[in-house]
């Protein structure tokens, strides 16, 4: 094996070129109608949809534009949650399974009519997706998964060994092939919603850390490290997996995991149709192509957030990576150009947490995402959106912050 050689711990988007954002430090305090703590993919989206509604928006970072979790996704925009339709029902019951799911798969179509509307350069690639039998769902269990999707009316065929590794080259007991799903560049994706808002009137200031939380009667008041304030009728928590101080919940876990960038393959060595494939196991492995026909590779998942222990095993855990990407794929070089490290947010359930914090119905927090951060980055935005024009959103139930969430005044 060829010792690896690694670009910095970056993750591969960091290399391609993305548009600037303009922003500035606060220089006194202000008043909007919603501010929005976060310029991710959950505020950039958020702030998209809310400026079209005519909402006046700021927007604020403690580092600026996409340099949280959202750089180091690996960008498979799946209507697919982590807990499979099969499990989801007998945990909440088949008509909320249903509906999680379907929304899910909403939400996706939504984003791409999104992103083909505004225009937005993210390299936006339609993919299949091979969900391949694992230590989850095997078998019979995997062929009924199959079988429950294709009842929600979700697209869902399922494949023998003997076809998965006819049409694909794959070498698994099975797998089930969906369509509806998409591949971006999520850089690009979250600059490009954020200028379109910015081209509204949204404002964004960074680096502004936001410190303390004030509740009037009709606004609420941020108070940023660097003193000044900003009060809003409404603010929005983008915070990502960052956000545990300031809502407590006992849903929510932080979750390590890494992921490598291959150099560029020649075409003829990646499978058929370049399908994303992930599979059902914990932990479980994901993998992608770039337009330029690296093959992005992730997985490994731990469960816990120190981020310097996380960095420490950066080394060992690309090593395994790349041995499961060789075994799955024997015809790529498995070999990195870029490894990295990440953290996300997750619940029991694979549903996130969204929506106003208990007894608080000017604060929103959205949260929890697992690994289907940008579907339900989509989802989040609709639901703030329906709630601040008083339309009801149908689904909001099945991703509200329980009664035992509840907020303190500071974030640290
Ligand atoms: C390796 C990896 C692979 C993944 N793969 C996928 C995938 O294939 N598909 C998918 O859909 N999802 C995936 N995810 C999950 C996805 O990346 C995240 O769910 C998503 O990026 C979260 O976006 P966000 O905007 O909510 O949070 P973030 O991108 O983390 O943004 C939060 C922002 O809030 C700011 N902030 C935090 N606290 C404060 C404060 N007090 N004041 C001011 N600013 C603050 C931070 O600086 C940050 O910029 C993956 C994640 C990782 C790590």
């Amino acid at each position: 094996m060829r010792k690896l050689d690694l670009r910095s711990g970056k993750p591969v988007w960091q290399a391609y070129r993305s548009p600037a954002i303009a922003h500035s430090t606060l220089t006194r305090s202000l008043t909007t109608d919603v501010l929005i703590v976060g310029t991710g993919i959950t505020g950039a989206m958020t702030a998209e949809l809310l400026s079209e509604d005519g909402h006046e928006v700021i927007l604020v970072d403690r580092r600026g534009a996409a340099l949280g979790s959202t750089p180091a996704t690996t960008a498979l925009v799946q209507h697919e949650i982590d807990v499979p339709l099969s499990k989801l029902q007998k945990a909440i019951g088949a008509e909320k399974a249903f509906r999680a799911w379907r929304r899910s798969k909403l939400a996706v179509a939504n984003l791409r009519g999104q992103i083909e509307s505004l225009e937005i350069a993210c390299r936006m690639t339609d993919r299949q997706t091979l969900y391949l039998a694992g230590n989850v769902l095997s078998g019979n269990k995997l062929r009924d998964e199959a079988d429950v999707r294709a009842s929600a009316g979700l697209p869902a065929q399922y494949l023998t060994a003997s076809e998965l590794a006819k049409r694909f080259g794959i070498d698994r007991d099975g797998a089930i092939l969906s369509t509806g799903n998409f591949v971006v560049d999520p850089v690009k994706l979250t600059k490009g919603l954020l200028l379109q808002a910015q081209r509204r009137g949204a404002q964004l200031f960074a680096p502004e850390e936001a410190s303390a939380i004030k509740f009037h009667k009709s606004s609420i008041e941020i108070t940023m490290r660097s003193g000044h304030r900003i009060e809003a009728g409404h603010v929005i928590l983008a915070t990502g997996y960052e956000l545990m101080d300031v809502v407590h919940t006992d849903r929510h876990d932080i979750i390590s995991t890494w992921a490598i960038a291959t150099k560029r393959q020649p075409k003829d060595r990646l499978w058929p149709g370049e399908a994303m494939i992930w599979e059902a196991s914990d932990p479980y492995l994901y993998v992608r192509t770039t337009h330029d026909g690296r093959v992005i590779c992730g997985g490994e998942d731990e469960d816990f957030q120190d981020e310097q222990t996380r960095d420490k095993l950066l080394a060992k855990k690309t090593q395994r990576i790349v041995d499961k990407l060789s075994k799955l794929l024997p015809g790529i070089d498995p070999m990195p150009e870029f490894a990295w490290a990440g953290s996300f947010g997750t619940t029991p359930t694979g549903l996130p947490l969204i929506g106003p914090v208990h007894r608080r119905p000017r604060l929103f927090s959205l949260m929890g995402y697992g690994g289907n951060g940008i579907t339900y980055a989509r989802i989040a935005a609709e639901v703030v959106r329906n709630k601040l024009a008083g339309r009801e959103d149908s689904d909001a139930d099945l991703y509200a912050l329980s009664n035992r969430v509840t907020s303190q005044t500071s974030f640290h």
